[in-house]
């Protein structure tokens, strides 16, 4: 690492441990009269040190670092800033196609006879397997085992393929699947919370220390936000970039101050925390603006609170949920684990940046500050539908009472009232005779990062267990009952303070160490559950530990999703019904008959911490993070093919060399014109991505799932389109593919069709006013995919038309990628979310927004128009106008100006190098 020593602020200090080191000092940017810095919010200084350290002149300038350094908090600079991280880390389900593009980049540069080794991750890379592991088997001491067996015949040809990048790339590192959930897997083993790589300064060898950040392929990588990193989730395509050395860029924030005062009280759990936090947050409207924790409340709360806290931060909107690195932090990397040397480093290096410690009220001048009492916090669950719908426990019955029977569009469910305890079906279940109706628990999950990483409602839940256990208690027989948590040390703990078996006879059996129920891998319900629930339309529930909870997300059968606290988990299974007030109804009675109650079974603080004492011990997390790949027989089986260029096998239906690279030339094109093209769809308003690029099943009869069969995979093979985005095949034909898209060219039907106005069915452009009614109506409705190919064939160019906030949800590369491999040359919306619109221009897909007012509404598009963009050029400008020319069908012509959303200078040579890749490519290339 070459650090640049801009105002004299590179500097030595005490690292620690008998170690001195260099920084890029802080203190001394603001003594050289730079900026105010010292009253910076603290995750924007460790923002401004990366600025600082990686000013080059070129991506990163002085300006850039005189900006930030006087970032202002009422009103930040409307600029990007490049911010170049330390770190990156993904999960199978985007680190595989990641890994894969990176595979089709060392293929290009073979191909044009330079060395493959070009191709190098340049900062290091982690990939944990966390994704793929499904809930097929429950509450049986075999389901673990069971899960496991089918993850890995399931799943073999990726993790062939992903064993070969471990060994062809000397950064990029993978935790092999059974080893935890990735935001867990960091927390306790892979942040560094500060790092330091080998320099040479005047000359002489020496050491830099700067701080531990990283962007993650995963929204809740906000996570480690409880341990002082600077973090959040990024596309595939801006993690990408990262890796090849790009700055991640991102517009100055403003930063959400959260003075928090108090403790929780007795009986109040973090996961309580941060559903309060969220629906605070939430209203306070936080979206796209950094949050940081402050305050005595902040600095009294543990560490895997603060955690917890953090890794909701998508669910409130924010970009990240920041605690600053002080003692705690300290201790928790010491509990877990981690050595002196590298705890003295952490507090050395902090002390010297003078950013050691949670900030009191008027150290830091905020965007905002909001003031929150801990103590005020109330035992909650969120649902039935969004995760910021929190519900104090005392209201819940109620309020799935009035949520049962309210419209759709007020996030009820639209039956009638007096329904509610009509249907009551009976059944026979191996597990014995049981009762479901509406408001019946089928799901009780303790799952996700959010909660698993927080040992005391973990061992609260198996405390809770225990009682239940003591006093008789049963969970009905129609609860799918699992425990999937994100890391072996839960095991060990839950095992070493002997509650494991009592969730155990709950049901609560391990079915994995990975996201499982949480990304909704929640396997199958028992057949007659099932069959009970969609016969009568029942309204059933799952209660999971999770952090999202949206209509169809856990379950497709399931309406009701709440989220709660593990323990809570564990007593909803119990009473088997969301429709109680459990501070006034008994849970279930015991073996005597007597009303059990949850405050009777709620285990007390004293009654955690006291367990909690011989729970955890460092040498655990060592002995469970030490070569992990040698404690994981099937991982070791799977042979990998070596070399530094991959094999593709074009029989592979999970891995193949995507086409973006094929023909690759060191000359970019042009900017021009887009004329001619016709539109692919038109759709409404928050189309999400996954409307776009769907995560979930594949239907047999879709364009991806007749592909998969005619290359021979049986239905039941099919996986999910999550785990297939290594095959750009299937991922193309998934485009658009949602079985709840509502294109608007086809009025009133739910899918992924539309209109095809090509070739000889519909003469393009006719100008001659031959387009009658009649002919219009004789055009076929295609599968999306098909038409899109058929106007490939013709050299039609395509656009896309929306409404706002396109590419909402969740970010997802596979979005942006199969918008371009189906031929889409321009997305035209009335707004934008902030990640899809990078990721498109990262593919060469050109986003543009409507002005003011202006819609496809308002301009009465229906799908028959042909559309040309107008005033492209190398020329073009971020943000300026350009015209859309509308010709319908009767040969009119309009003309309306849209904003190009390519936003920087950088993006401007994205889009004419034909996407970030091809430019990251070219520079690679044409430096070696
Ligand atoms: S457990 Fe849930 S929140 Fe955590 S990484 Fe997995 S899917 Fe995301």
């Amino acid at each position: 690492m070459k650090p640049h020593n801009l105002f004299n602020s590179l500097q030595t200090f005490d690292a620690g441990a008998g170690r001195t080191g260099m920084f890029c000092s802080l203190p001394a940017l603001e003594a050289a009269g730079v900026g105010p810095v010292s009253r910076l919010p603290v995750s924007i200084r460790i923002v401004l040190e990366s600025v600082l350290r990686n000013c080059d002149g070129q991506k990163v300038t002085e300006r850039d670092v005189r900006t930030l350094a006087n970032w202002n908090a009422r009103s930040p600079a409307p600029e990007e800033i490049p911010f170049v991280v330390a770190r990156i880390i993904l999960q199978d389900f985007t680190g595989v196609p990641l890994l894969v593009d990176l595979a089709a980049m060392r293929s290009a540069v073979a191909r044009l006879g330079k060395n493959p080794k070009l191709i190098e991750p340049l900062v290091p890379v982690d990939l944990v397997v966390d994704h793929s592991n499904q809930t097929d088997f429950a509450g049986t001491p075999e389901a673990f085992g069971l899960n496991m067996e089918l993850e890995f015949k399931r799943n073999r040809e990726r993790y062939q393929f992903l064993k070969w990048g471990q060994q062809a790339f000397e950064t990029f590192k993978v935790v092999p699947p059974g080893i935890g959930i990735i935001h867990q897997v960091n927390l306790e083993y892979l942040a560094k919370v500060v790092l330091c790589a080998p320099s040479t300064i005047n000359h002489q060898p020496s050491t830099i220390y700067y701080p531990d950040t990283l962007v993650g392929t995963d929204s809740h990588t906000t996570m480690i936000n409880g341990l002082g990193i600077v973090a959040w989730g990024v596309g595939g395509i801006e993690a990408e970039a990262g890796m090849l050395g790009q700055p991640v860029y991102f517009l100055t924030p403003e930063v959400v101050g959260v003075h928090m005062t108090g403790a929780l009280r007795e009986g109040v759990t973090a996961t309580d925390a941060a559903l309060h936090v969220t629906q605070m947050l939430r209203r306070a409207k936080v979206v796209g603006k950094f949050v940081e924790y402050y305050g005595p409340g902040a600095a009294g709360l543990p560490l895997a609170d603060r955690a917890t806290i953090a890794n909701m931060a998508p669910e409130y909107g924010a970009t990240m949920g920041f605690f600053p690195v002080d003692q705690e932090t300290i201790a928790y990397m010491r509990a877990t684990g981690r050595s002196e040397a590298q705890c003295a480093a952490i507090e050395h290096y902090y002390r010297a940046q003078q950013m050691f410690g949670i900030p009191r009220k008027g150290d830091v001048t905020y965007s905002v500050d909001l003031e929150l009492n801990l103590a005020d916090i109330q035992p909650s669950v969120a649902g039935p539908k969004r995760p910021q719908d929190r519900i104090e426990l005392p209201k819940l019955k109620k309020e799935f009472v009035s949520a049962f029977s309210k419209p759709v569009s007020e996030n009820g469910f639209g039956k009638k009232a007096e329904d509610f305890n009509a249907v009551q079906a009976d059944l026979a279940l191996p597990a014995g005779k049981t009762r479901i109706g509406h408001g019946s628990v089928l799901i009780a999950s303790i799952t996700s990062c959010t909660n698993t990483s927080n040992p005391s409602v973990m061992l609260a839940a198996g405390l809770l267990a225990k009682k239940a256990v003591e006093r008789g208690l049963r969970v009905p027989a129609a609860v799918k009952t699992s425990l999937a948590p994100g890391s072996r040390v839960v095991s060990d703990y839950l095992a070493k303070t002997g509650l494991q078996p009592y969730l155990d006879q709950l049901g609560f059996h391990l079915v994995g160490y990975g996201c499982a129920t949480c990304i909704g891998n929640s396997g199958p319900l028992a057949a007659p559950v099932e069959d009970a629930v969609v016969r009568h339309d029942l309204v059933c529930a799952s209660v999971l530990s999770g952090n999202r909870n949206f209509e169809a997300r856990v379950h497709p059968n399931i309406k009701a999703n709440f989220l709660m606290s593990p323990p809570l988990v564990v007593a909803f299974a119990l009473a088997g019904r969301m429709d109680i007030d459990m501070s006034t109804e008994p849970l279930g009675a015991d073996r005597d008959g007597r009303p059990v109650f949850l405050r009777d079974l709620w285990p007390t603080l004293a009654e955690v911490s006291g367990v909690m004492q011989n729970a955890l011990e460092p040498a655990t997390f060592r002995k469970l993070y030490t070569d992990f790949a040698a404690q994981n027989p099937k991982w070791n089986e799977i042979p990998s093919s070596v070399g530094h260029v991959y094999e593709w096998d074009p029989k592979s239906t999970y891995i193949q060399e995507p086409p973006f690279f094929v023909g690759f030339s060191m000359q970019p094109g042009t900017i021009a014109d887009i004329r001619g093209a016709r539109a692919l769809g038109i759709f409404g308003d928050s189309v999400t991505t996954d409307h776009i690029s769907p995560a979930g099943s594949i239907k047999k009869t879709s364009p991806a799932g007749q592909f998969l069969i005619a290359h021979g995979v049986a239905p039941e093979d099919f996986n999910s389109y999550g785990s297939r985005r290594g095959n750009d095949r299937v991922m193309v034909r998934g485009t658009f593919a949602n079985v709840r898209i509502k294109n608007l060219m086809v009025p009133g039907v739910e899918g992924g069709v539309t209109k095809y106005y090509g070739g000889a069915s519909f003469q393009l452009a006719n100008a001659s006013g031959d387009a009658t009614a009649g002919k219009l109506e004789a055009c076929p409705t295609l599968p999306i995919y098909d038409a899109a190919m058929k106007y490939q064939q013709e050299g039609v160019p395509l656009v896309v038309i929306a409404g706002a906030e396109y590419g909402t949800g969740s970010s997802r590369d596979w979005a942006a990628k199969g918008t371009r491999l189906l031929g889409v040359r321009a997305v035209i919306a009335t707004s934008f979310e902030r990640i899809h619109r990078s990721n498109l221009v990262g593919m060469g897909v050109l986003p543009l927004q409507f002005k003011e007012g202006a819609s496809a509404q308002t301009l009465k598009l229906n799908g028959t128009e042909t559309f040309s963009v107008l005033g492209l050029s190398d020329a073009i400008k971020p943000r300026q106008d350009v015209t859309l020319e509308i010709m319908r069908a009767t040969g009119a012509t309009e003309r309306v100006p849209v904003t190009l959303r390519i936003d920087t200078p950088i993006e401007v040579d994205y889009y004419r190098h034909g996407g970030i890749l091809p430019f990251v490519l070219r520079q690679l290339v044409a430096k070696a």
